[in-house]
């Protein structure tokens, strides 16, 4: 039911808000999101195929409308996961291991030589290994990489963990001491094409429809798991529900939609998006920024693990990347007199600005930071990554203030009164 009308041009921010966004609509879908019949969301299952199907639902009821017209709040697109039934890689004249190679494609058959027009580069000892690394992750074209053997230890880290984008370009990585002049790569790949799916729902902007404000978690997480804990004590539940991370971020997202929709006021498009993938490589988030002009995007608020108390207590959360763009400086100004305030995030060691969906974004120069409460020092906080991570360890109250209060710091950005500096892509690795 939508409680406020859109006749109300300006909104204020008591009891009304409440209305709305509120700990029992908090509990309410986070209990849906979270429960045994979602699976753990994992990308790929029939659990996260409902959860989409649960958001789209509620996008539908709040009123939104779909992206660009599209059918469905349900954003499709296709993914290839590549297994290699042979492979045979020379350089020089001579054979190269297998465990010293690993392929990214979606190609069944590769074929290739130094004339086959691949790009040839090299990472060489003394280099900054991730930084290095980071530049073919979403290739622009096809390259042959030459990886110093000093990095055999990080070469693993290379290996794909879901899959690629159909048709996407190749990327091959060989561990070697030297490049090599002459090189052949031959390769036979079974390819499994699967579908998987965002779910955006969009509120036009009144005059400045062609600027987008964006809002976005994960709804995606790590499903039904065996074996042993990240601390090696075995696992007994197998579901991983996921309630901080991110089902708590997409009932952010959730509740903002429906939030804005009712008060009905945005001058600039808002977005709100659930983003399938971001455990297994940010591949959701990834396909979304492929569909705009990210020149248009003036702001992005990604909400990821804001169910627990953060380090400063009740009233907090921090914001990733805070010296990256001025974002976070206008949130907090915005929340002046409100009790709550919004920090630089307190963990920059643990790299958690380029650790989520707002990453991909942020290299495309928006201002798009990750809003947590999350204690990810290392070790992070117990639940992290486990099966533990369940509704009965959030707080449900702290929640609706931390969602109000991004409402509340939002409110220049919906106007339009305020845009954010851009993120320099630059600064922006790992
Ligand atoms: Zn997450």
């Amino acid at each position: 039911m939508v409680l406020l009308l859109g006749s109300i041009a300006t909104f204020s921010f008591g009891q009304d808000i409440d209305k709305i966004l509120n700990a029992k609509e908090v509990e309410r879908i986070e209990k849906t999101l979270s429960s045994d019949e979602m699976e753990g969301r994992a990308t790929f299952t029939r659990g996260n195929d409902k959860a989409a199907a649960f958001i789209a639902k509620e996008f539908k009821k709040a009123g939104l409308k779909t992206w660009n017209g599209s059918k469905s709040f349900l954003q499709s697109f296709s993914m290839v996961r590549t297994k290699t039934d042979s492979l045979s890689v020379m350089l020089d004249g001579v054979a190269v291991a297998a465990k010293s190679v690993i392929l990214i494609t979606s190609q069944p058959e590769l074929n290739i030589n130094q004339s086959s027009g691949y790009e040839k580069v090299s990472i060489a000892r003394g280099s900054v290994f991730a930084t290095e690394a980071a530049k073919y992750r979403n290739p622009t074209k096809n390259y042959v990489v030459f990886i110093d053997t000093s990095f055999a230890s990080s070469f693993p880290r290379l290996q794909p963990r879901g899959a690629s984008f159909k048709n996407n370009n190749s990327v091959i990585y060989i561990l070697t001491p030297q490049d090599a002049k002459i090189f052949s790569v031959y390769a036979k790949n079974t390819l499994t094409e699967q579908k998987l799916q965002n779910v955006v729902g969009v509120i036009p902007g009144k005059s400045r429809k062609n600027e987008y404000v964006l809002f976005g978690g994960h709804y995606d997480h790590l499903g039904i798991r065996g074996g042993k804990d990240r601390e090696g004590n075995p696992i007994t539940d197998s579901i991983f529900n996921g309630a901080n991370d991110d089902a708590a971020g997409t009932t952010a997202v959730m509740m903002l939609a429906k939030y804005f929709k009712a008060i009905n006021n945005n001058e600039r498009t808002l977005v709100f998006a659930a983003f399938t993938a971001e455990e297994i490589g940010g591949f959701g988030a990834t396909y979304f920024s492929q569909q705009y002009n990210p020149a248009d995007v003036m702001a992005m608020f990604n909400i990821e693990m804001i169910g627990t108390e953060s380090k400063w207590g009740k009233n907090s959360a921090y914001i990733t990347g805070y010296d990256k763009s001025d974002m976070g400086k206008m949130m907090q100004a915005n929340l002046e007199g409100s009790g709550f305030t919004f920090y630089p995030d307190p963990y920059t060691t643990q790299g958690l600005f380029l650790r989520s969906d707002n990453a991909t974004l942020a290299r495309l120069g928006v201002p798009a930071h990750t809003i947590s409460t999350a204690k990810m020092e290392n070790p992070p906080e117990p639940n992290y990554h486990k099966a533990s991570d369940e509704i009965g360890t959030l707080d449900m109250e702290n929640m609706a203030r931390i969602i109000k209060s991004i409402a509340i710091s939002s409110a220049g950005f919906v106007s339009g009164k305020q845009t954010p500096s851009r993120v320099n892509p630059a600064d922006v690795r790992r």
